[in-house]
């Protein structure tokens, strides 16, 4: 059955693969985005399809729009990004997820919350399973998006008990791909442009904190499956890929399939960074038969291929803090 279906932040690098994949599949697709840590070009190819719409817009400020399903992607991503006003982040979280609430109680539409690993902080629980609470610092530098996520799983939790909205949490694990911001400053990004442009590779720290990395394609294919799952699904439900690295073999991988050779230098650990990440994945294995099929080397090869066919002066950086 057709859907009239929004993704707020739709223009991003995961948003803008949902829109395609929604598109290709005949939905009748919204992509509401303000532009923020994203470009029009990430979406051009879809604004001749009859069922794709774009619309300029911030979550902050409420729009009323008629729709069957709703994802909110809506918010900025990357540390330097999301960092850069952090009271504005804390209240995309919330306003935004608000404003989209009331559209899903007022459409009875269902709607999906990109929530994120950053609600476990840094985690004493390792791997991290649903269940666990989390151990976030809730006055540092990441707080704004790990609290303003933290609240807005809140915000959609009630409204589910008070309303019966038909709510789907994803939390999302370190995703990477084709379309990633090259300024986004985030680690793979980071790598692959400076093995690329024959830059020193920089490693916050010593390089032994880890993460789990996913290749957006299994990402998305898992979105989908959430939304389409049976409504007690509602989550949350870790999705990301279990292979776990430690930053520098992440480094030492990416100059090996770049082969420049470049030097490794290590700068200051930021404050808060976790030190460990690593998604359980059971529950998404039993109630979505999901699990990540890209491994970490195919997954980069791509990535470092369309990495090579952009033109960073195409990008503008989001922040000054790139
Ligand atoms: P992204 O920065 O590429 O996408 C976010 C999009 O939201 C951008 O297009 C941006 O312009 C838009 N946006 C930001 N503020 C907005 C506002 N106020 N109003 C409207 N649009 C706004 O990042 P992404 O990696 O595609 O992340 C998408 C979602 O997934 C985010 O909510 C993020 O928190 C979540 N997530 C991503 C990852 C990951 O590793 N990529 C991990 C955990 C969670
Ligand atoms: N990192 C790094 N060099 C960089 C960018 C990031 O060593 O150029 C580290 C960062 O300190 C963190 C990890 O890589 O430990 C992942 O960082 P990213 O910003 O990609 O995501 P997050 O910390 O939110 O998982």
């Amino acid at each position: 059955m057709i859907k009239r279906i929004l993704i707020a932040g739709g223009a991003g690098f995961l948003g803008s693969h949902l829109c395609e994949r929604l598109v290709e599949d005949g939905h009748d697709v919204i992509c509401l985005d303000n532009f923020f840590t994203s470009q029009k070009s990430n979406v051009a190819h879809l604004l001749n399809r009859p069922n794709f719409e774009l619309i300029r817009h911030d979550v902050v400020d409420p729009i009323l729009l008629e729709v069957d399903e709703i994802y909110n992607l809506a918010c900025p991503a990357a540390p330097g990004h999301y960092q850069y006003n952090p009271i504005k982040t804390m209240k995309i979280s919330i306003l935004g997820s608000i404003n989209l609430l009331g559209m899903a109680k007022r459409c009875n539409a269902k709607i999906f919350q990109a929530s994120t690993s950053e609600v476990y902080g840094d985690p004493e629980v390792h791997p991290q399973p649903e269940s666990y609470r989390g151990c976030v610092n809730p006055i540092g530098l990441r707080a704004c998006y790990d609290e303003g996520k933290r609240a807005a799983e809140t915000l959609f939790f009630d409204y589910h008990r008070m309303n019966k909205t038909n709510i789907r949490v994803a939390r999302i694990f370190n995703t990477y791909g084709p379309r990633m911001h090259p300024f986004d400053g985030r680690v793979v990004s980071n790598f692959i442009r400076q093995a690329l442009s024959g830059q020193d590779i920089t490693i916050f720290g010593d390089g032994t904190q880890t993460r789990s990395f996913c290749y957006r394609d299994d990402l998305v294919e898992g979105f989908i499956r959430l939304m389409e799952a049976p409504n007690e699904v509602v989550g949350p439900v870790n999705l990301g890929n279990p292979g776990e690295y430690t930053i520098k073999q992440l480094a030492e991988l990416t100059i090996e399939m770049v082969g420049n050779d470049n030097k490794i230098i290590f700068e200051p650990l930021p404050p808060d960074d976790p030190t460990r990440r690593q998604p359980d994945i059971t529950l998404a294995r039993k109630h979505l038969d999901w699990e990540p099929t890209v491994s970490l080397r195919d997954g980069l090869s791509k990535t470092i291929d369309w990495f090579k066919t952009i033109n960073a002066d195409d990008y503008r950086p989001p922040t000054p803090n790139f």
